[in-house]
């Protein structure tokens, strides 16, 4: 008689490194970058090698329980909206490290590798990479969601950079996908999220940047109406070579945040500027005109540009909505400006529209589902939450920015902003069916399970 492995058959993988509820290590190793969500799987494996994380997914599988990997947890909140009390999390944080191909310009990421790691790695080699605004989000975790970066416009969406992906699928067995090895799966890797397996390693390739024009501007949030206006209209006209943000920020009176952002509402425009110094200072002149408070602009070592953006330097409790709008008509930047310009009492930490267009629109030949973004502007709206009514009030004030902007949305969304589980047929459009069928086909039982589920 054959018996049905428990989930104490976890204990023996991993040497060990497998938490489950109630030992000492679990609480530690179940926290996410954020520190809102309050995960409680059944079990957090944290493998070391390769061979760590098969042995997890198939003792895992023959327990009935499923997988959920996971890098950082800066994307925990969707996937807790799922009951994780029969899931195993596999934490990639302790399988890193990245090597750099100089004569190839590609650089070969291991596991849950944070985007700084990649970037220093890189930067020896006169290169960067296509990372988003933070540092320490992991590699793996935003390219199979695309990515946006401030290279975006000129580049194209971060996961078209991706070459090959080596991938533990639901039978424990390593799979490498490229455009010649297992074509379909690749190109479901390029944007399918953590549903078809747990990425091992990726080899991307990099960007010749040693140096990049890059920085912020900022106003005080009372000249957030012509500064807004005067962005709608410089971004319809500025080439692909430019990428930038402008976020609506508020700041409560904290001794850690330095003075000009502490306490302050401010209105703020950062990015990249990939031309020369000359051009660069021709493009941000009708910006500089508006007399800015500081202006950070100018050449800076491509490392740089990971800081650029000021996101929170460590884990966070926070809330998020987001969506992508169209043109910034006088009516859509009337409805911004009514939830977040001067006056707003909103508790939203920023509202945030990244500029999209150049070459995110533009699907590249051979890409994968996710490889162009449709809309002018990915909308964010993010709350700090540090206790639950801060939390509720976030939400609703995040919820509150969105309708706003809703008559001015595309219906479209970029995944890795997507803060909460919604339709993901509006995020794939026409890959949807395809990546659905991928899916069905390499993890029929449904072993994977990720923050954004495909079914
Ligand atoms: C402060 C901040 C700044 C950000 N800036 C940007 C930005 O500029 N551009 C942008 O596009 N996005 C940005 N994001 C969003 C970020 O890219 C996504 O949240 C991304 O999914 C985070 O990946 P992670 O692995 O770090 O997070 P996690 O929460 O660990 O992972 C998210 C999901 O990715 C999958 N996953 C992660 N690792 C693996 C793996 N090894 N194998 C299989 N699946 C895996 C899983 O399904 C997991 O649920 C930002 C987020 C924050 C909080």
């Amino acid at each position: 008689m054959t018996t049905t492995p428990t989930i104490d058959s976890l204990r023996t993988v991993c040497e060990g490194r497998v938490h489950l509820p109630g030992d000492p290590g679990y609480d530690a190793a179940r926290l996410a970058w954020n520190l809102l969500v309050d995960q409680r799987p059944a079990a957090v494996a944290v493998p070391h090698t390769v061979d760590e994380v098969a042995d997890v997914v198939r003792a895992a599988a023959a327990a009935g329980l499923r997988v959920a990997p996971q890098s950082t947890g800066h994307a925990a909140a969707p996937l807790n909206e799922s009951d994780l009390s029969g899931v195993v999390i596999v934490r990639l944080s302790e399988l890193t490290g990245v090597s750099i191909d100089p004569e190839a310009g590609t650089a070969r990421v291991v596991g849950g590798t944070l985007w700084a790691d990649v970037v220093a790695a890189a930067a020896p080699y006169g290169r960067t990479a296509m990372h988003g605004s933070a540092g320490d989000v992991s590699v793996i975790g935003y390219l199979l969601g695309g990515g946006l970066s401030f290279y975006g416009r000129r580049h194209g969406v971060a996961a078209n950079s991706v070459r090959a992906v080596e991938v533990v699928t639901a039978d424990g067995s390593l799979v490498r996908a490229s455009a010649t090895e297992h074509p379909d799966l690749f190109w479901a890797l390029r944007g399918g999220g953590g549903n078809l397996g747990v990425v091992v390693a990726m080899e991307i390739e990099l960007l010749p940047y040693a140096e990049v024009f890059a920085g912020m501007l900022l106003w005080d949030r009372e000249r957030s109406p012509e500064v807004v206006r005067a962005w709608a209209a410089w971004t319809r006209e500025v080439p692909d070579s430019v990428t930038t943000s402008l976020r609506l920020m508020s700041f409560p009176p904290l001794p850690d945040l330095p003075p000009f952002l502490s306490g302050r509402q401010i209105v703020v425009i950062d990015g990249a500027v990939l031309e020369d110094d000359d051009r660069a200072a021709e493009l941000l002149a009708p910006l500089r005109a508006l007399a800015p408070e500081m202006d950070t602009f100018g050449r800076i070592p491509s490392t740089g540009l990971v800081a650029v953006h000021m996101d929170p330097p460590a884990p966070v409790p926070s809330v998020g909505q987001h969506l992508v709008v169209g043109e910034l008509t006088e009516d859509a930047v009337v409805a911004l400006l009514g939830e977040a310009g001067p006056g707003s009492t909103t508790s939203l930490m920023f509202a945030e529209l990244r500029h999209l267009g150049g070459a995110l629109a533009h699907p590249v030949e051979g890409g994968g589902v996710l490889t162009s973004v449709a809309g002018d502007y990915a909308l964010l709206g993010v709350a700090m939450a540090p206790f639950p009514e801060a939390a509720a009030q976030g939400r609703a004030d995040a919820a509150a920015l969105c309708a706003a902007m809703a008559p001015y949305a595309t219906g479209t969304h970029v995944l890795t902003f997507c803060e909460t589980r919604g339709d993901l047929a509006t995020v794939y459009g026409e890959g949807w069916e395809r990546l659905r069928a991928v899916r069905a086909e390499v993890d029929p039982d449904g072993v994977f399970l990720a923050n954004h589920t495909i079914a």
